[in-house]
């Protein structure tokens, strides 16, 4: 079985092919202006290593800020559920994950299954971002991958108060010109920037066993200053930009095994209120069909073609649309008195935000 998983972020396009649980390919791209085109090069990309067509790809699930956009992806999945997954295939005992990406930054708590069980996310500011980091290396005038490595011979970090990227590129720029050293300035910014994932990471609780993930986690000066302000040394895996897509490769291979008996499979989205997922319990589900039947939105289905006994299961198409057609369970128990979880006699689908 090969399966993909995609993960668009806002920086930059990660893919990832695997076959029964084993890496065959992944590939990492520059996101374009356009987020539909960026998942076909990016799915071409990783494609061409081990010589394979999208015909061979059984299942692909979408993840990131884009993932909305990606035309041939089967399902989409956030990023907060994709990381926690991938991290867990890395390192099962991994409980606590910083995930800092190019636009936000998430502190997120998982179980040994690699489920989430709390995240908090940093989108409302830039500061502390792949692309914050960016913007003070071209003030700099160096490159991204460099960055780190300066920072670590910095003799006299600068403080820095704020890492609001706007006061924080001023004030960098002020240092700059006064002749303070790029070293010390990126030590200031990497050290406010370990003080605030720190702050995140303990509104969720930190576990022994934390890890990094996102292209900021191949910073070597960032991991350096998050291991001194947390106390504890990251598990690290080989590429920690790609965990997004290897997650949804991971939950793309678990939509193809439905056989297996007593998976919960999670059909769900994020959006601003929240993550949402419809779960359906496949070993306690007995095939009934009352779920689909009452369903306003008609979004389920029982069916198998492969003769397999009929599960209930979320529409093909409902899956990339789910945040449009399932107004969410509190909602549709408002409008409607019958709806898939109260007519369900096996208690088999539940819901949770
Ligand atoms: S909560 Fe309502 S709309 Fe959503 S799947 Fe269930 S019955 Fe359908
Ligand atoms: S109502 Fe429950 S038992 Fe019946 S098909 Fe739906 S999930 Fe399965």
């Amino acid at each position: 079985m090969i399966v993909a998983g995609i993960d668009v972020g806002s920086r930059a396009a990660k893919a990832v092919v695997i076959s029964n649980g084993s890496i065959l390919s992944s590939v990492i791209c520059d996101t374009g202006p356009e987020s539909v085109k960026t998942s076909r090069a990016a799915m071409a990309e990783v494609l061409k290593g081990p010589g394979l067509s999208l015909d061979d790809i059984q299942y692909v699930v979408a993840t990131g800020y884009g993932r909305v956009l990606v035309p041939f992806a089967d399902e989409n999945i956030s990023e907060i559920s994709c990381h926690a997954r991938g991290i867990n295939w890395y390192f099962p005992s991994v409980r606590t994950i910083l995930d800092m990406g190019g636009q936000d930054c998430k502190a997120i708590s998982c179980d040994g299954n690699g489920l989430v069980t709390n995240f908090i996310m940093n989108d409302k500011c830039a500061g502390g971002t792949g692309r914050f980091l960016e913007m003070i290396a071209e003030v700099l005038n160096t490159s991204l991958e460099e960055i780190g490595e300066l920072s670590l011979s910095s003799r006299n970090a600068i403080p820095f108060n704020t890492i609001c990227a706007v006061f924080a590129q001023s004030e960098a720029i002020a240092h700059f010109r006064k002749g303070v050293t790029k070293s010390d300035i990126l030590a200031g910014l990497h050290e406010a920037i370990a003080t605030r994932s720190l702050n995140l990471l303990k509104r969720v609780s930190i576990e022994r066993d934390f890890s990094i993930t996102g292209g900021i986690a191949k910073n070597s000066g960032m991991v350096a200053k998050l291991k001194e302000k947390v106390g504890l040394d990251p598990l690290l895996c080989e590429d920690p930009q790609i965990v997004g897509a290897l997650g949804a490769a991971l939950f793309a291979e678990e939509r193809c095994n439905t056989s297996v008996q007593g998976m919960k499979i999670h059909y769900g989205y994020a959006d601003g209120t929240g993550d949402y997922f419809i779960t359906i319990d496949s070993g306690q589900c007995d095939g009934c069909g009352d779920c689909a039947r009452v369903c306003p939105a008609a979004v389920l289905i029982v069916a198998r073609e492969d003769g397999r006994h009929p599960k209930a299961e979320l529409k093909e198409e409902a899956r990339k649309n789910l945040a449009f057609l399932c107004p969410g369970f509190y909602s549709c128990s408002d409008t409607h008195k019958i709806n898939c979880h109260s007519v369900c006699p096996k208690d088999a689908i539940s819901h949770s935000w």
